[in-house]
């Protein structure tokens, strides 16, 4: 599928070539803004017409597949107005026919016209709505319009933003494409819903709201441009006006102050304004054009205005200019737009789910997320790539472990320096020994205080590998969740079973290690026994402030704090009353503490290891026969469920396909156009 995608970059650069092409026709920018060549100037705009009609096909085909649907934006001559304003009789000028109109709410659904000039005298004329091409005549026009716009937005007097096209081949008509919308009404009349302003107001903003969207405002003579709904609208989206062109209608009704109206410009009209006077009853199209041309000649206020303001012929020129501009310029755009959609899409499309036939494609599909997913745990928890989870601080496993290792470890540390300093200096060694006291030798030591002193240590600071280790498989648990969940993200069927693997599989594996974690403390507490030689060194160097302690017991002229080094400061003064015990009290407390510091290491590196290795099983053998017991175990029925997709999957399926359907034509569109475009210079 991806092979039809062009490579990147190919088709923009054919556009921007369109783009200078188009200059090289002359119809630049600046050219076509060029106000100079303007009046009457009919081979003008026929030789425009010739150059800009096959871009104008193409953005007319290109609006005709809906592409907006995609959200690309077609440059698009949006027609609005308060209601009565003369939208649709300034179409009728244009086109030369008749819509329908009236009093009421006539346009109900958007129209979309599109004007092409022809050779032949006779008009040919084309309803399009529903998928259907209807064909009428200008005779008839009005009525099928009405009809149309019933089939689409019902009888009555509601709205529909479904559009209507009408396709009108004239003679001498302008190539032109524009939308006329609902004219807006503040007050619903007798049928309206009660919201029809905001419903109106809705579609109106949907069209002029984008950047591509030229705003034509049309303005009755009769009113003060400042209170019109439609200029506060279009003022909403385009404050500077730069894409609003305003048409004043009905000059002949309201020509008083005409002129000055339109030079003061008070509403910030970027395009300027042309004033109009279109068909009235009727008259035939001819007829009105002689005359609005004699009404601009010979009427004493209306002559005084510069031609290069007024007319339809004028107007219909301007907008050929205006449309030839925005096409131009938006075309390199859309054509870029659709390619990035298109190949974003396509890839989206590559990356569902196959649609699973048989067990044997189920398997082969459950296999393969089991392997990507071992295979991503593996790199997470014990390789420490994080090249998944580049922004995932919490991914970054190893780092997150060995962050809380040592925080457990510096815990264990000052959990153990709090309780040791609970009580004043041996007080507590004291009153062991007194109650360990047996008949025998008095300079052995008794085995039994050391070892209630270490139980007592032990017991102090026991809660702290239990809770560590359940924070650990807590932290663990949520990672492989998320790996496993990242994995069968294609396949919501597999989503519980995978979840609830893992989270069996973690609770076992924190339970064991809670267990473990048990029997060490208890194993501990147990027996006191070291083969490090640290033990011994430590000891012997604590031991050699024994006499200097008990000097300071004993002469009580001398300083009643001092310093041992490896334990830290002390205060004797409340041993001097035990002096009988202290020496052998100094003696079993500095045992303990250099066999206290040799217990912590042995925690925390226990742990380390218990941890390194039971994860390092989770990962590489238990996670997995876990998993597929869970799906295709004596209680799984997990391949079976893989073969019914998930109707998001199937729907997300569709709509991708339709989608890139339509852009697969928006190209064929495009690149034909830049192609004919291309011959044409030639
Ligand atoms: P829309 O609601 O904006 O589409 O307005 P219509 O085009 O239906 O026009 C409303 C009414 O104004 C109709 O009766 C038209 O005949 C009338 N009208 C439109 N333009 C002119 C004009 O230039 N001069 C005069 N005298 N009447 C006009
Ligand atoms: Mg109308």
């Amino acid at each position: 599928m991806s092979s039809s995608i062009p490579a990147e970059g190919e088709v923009p650069s054919t556009a921007i070539d369109t783009v200078s092409r188009m200059s090289l026709l002359n119809i630049s920018e600046e050219h076509l803004q060029d106000e100079k060549q303007s009046l009457h100037n009919a081979p003008l705009v026929s030789s425009y017409n010739d150059k800009i009609r096959p871009l104008l096909g193409a953005v007319d085909r290109l609006r005709h597949l809906k592409i907006m649907q995609e959200g690309i934006q077609l440059p698009t001559i949006v027609v609005v107005g308060d209601q009565s304003s003369g939208k649709s009789s300034v179409l009728e000028s244009l086109a030369g026919i008749s819509l329908p109109r009236g009093q009421g709410i006539c346009t109900r659904v958007p129209l979309i016209m599109r004007l092409q000039s022809h050779t032949s005298p006779k008009a040919e004329l084309f309803l399009e709505y529903d998928g259907r091409v209807v064909p009428t005549d200008e005779e008839h026009i009005a009525g099928a319009i009405i009809t149309a716009t019933d089939k689409i937005a019902g009888q009555g007097k509601g709205i529909s933003n479904t559009p209507l096209t009408l396709i009108v081949k004239k003679r001498g008509v302008p190539d032109l494409t524009m939308v006329d919308l609902p004219g807006i009404t503040r007050v619903p009349v007798y049928g309206q819903p009660e919201d029809i302003y905001e419903q109106i107001s809705k579609i109106i903003m949907e069209y002029i709201t984008p950047e591509e969207s030229i705003i034509l405002n049309v303005l009755s003579a009769s009113v003060d441009f400042s209170t019109c709904e439609s200029i506060r609208m279009s003022q909403r989206v385009d404050k500077t006006g730069q894409r609003t062109l305003a048409v004043v209608t009905k000059v002949d009704k309201a020509p008083e102050g005409l002129l000055e109206k339109v030079t003061m410009d008070d509403v910030n009209i970027g395009l300027g304004y042309i004033c109009v006077r279109n068909r009235i009853g009727d008259e035939s199209y001819e007829e009105a054009r002689e005359e609005e041309a004699k009404l601009f000649d010979n009427h004493p206020l209306l002559s005084k205005m510069n031609r290069s303001i007024v007319g339809i012929p004028l107007l219909a020129e301007r907008l050929v200019k205006i449309q030839a501009t925005i096409i131009v310029k938006c075309l390199p755009d859309i054509v870029r737009k659709i390619n990035d959609k298109l190949s974003s899409n396509v890839e989206e499309l590559n990356k569902l789910p196959r649609n699973l036939t048989s067990i044997g494609e189920a398997m082969t599909a459950f296999m393969h997320i089991l392997g990507s997913a071992k295979e991503s745990l593996r790199k997470t928890l014990l390789r420490g790539e994080f090249d998944d989870y580049p922004d995932e601080h919490d991914m970054h496993c190893t780092a997150r472990l060995a962050e809380m290792l040592n925080q457990y470890s510096e815990e264990l540390q000052s959990k153990s320096s709090a309780n040791a300093t609970k009580n004043a200096f041996l007080l507590d060694v004291i009153s062991v020994l007194e109650e360990t006291k047996a008949i025998g030798l008095p300079n052995f030591l008794p085995r039994a205080a050391f070892l209630t002193l270490l139980q007592k240590n032990v017991k102090g600071i026991s809660f702290a590998p239990i809770a560590f280790v359940e924070k650990i498989w807590d932290y663990i648990e949520k990672v492989v969740v998320s790996v496993l969940m990242r994995h069968s993200d294609n396949y919501p069927q597999l989503l519980s079973s995978t979840r609830r693997a893992a989270q069996n599989l973690v609770s076992k594996r924190k339970k064991q290690s809670i267990d473990w974690v048990i029997d060490i403390i208890e194993m501990e507490k147990l027996t006191d026994y070291t083969c490090n030689p640290e033990y011994v060194s430590m000891w012997n160097k604590l031991m050699a402030h024994q006499n200097e302690f008990m000097k300071a017991l004993n002469d009580h002229s001398k300083p009643r704090n001092l310093h041992i080094d490896g334990y830290g400061d002390v205060d004797v003064a409340h041993l001097r009353s035990h002096v009988a015990v202290a020496q052998e009290a100094f003696d079993l407390k500095m045992r303990l503490t250099a066999y206290w510091n040799v217990v912590l290491r042995r925690l925390v590196d226990g742990m380390a290891l218990h941890l390194q290795f039971s994860v390092q099983n989770l990962v590489n053998k238990e996670m997995e026969i876990e998993i597929i017991n869970e799906m295709v175990g004596p209680n799984g029925n997990g391949l079976e469920r893989m073969l019914e997709e998930s109707p998001t999957i199937a729907e997300k399926r569709k709509r991708l396909n339709n989608s890139v359907k339509l852009l697969k034509e928006a190209k064929d569109v495009v690149s034909k156009i830049i192609d004919k475009i291309a011959a044409y210079v030639k």
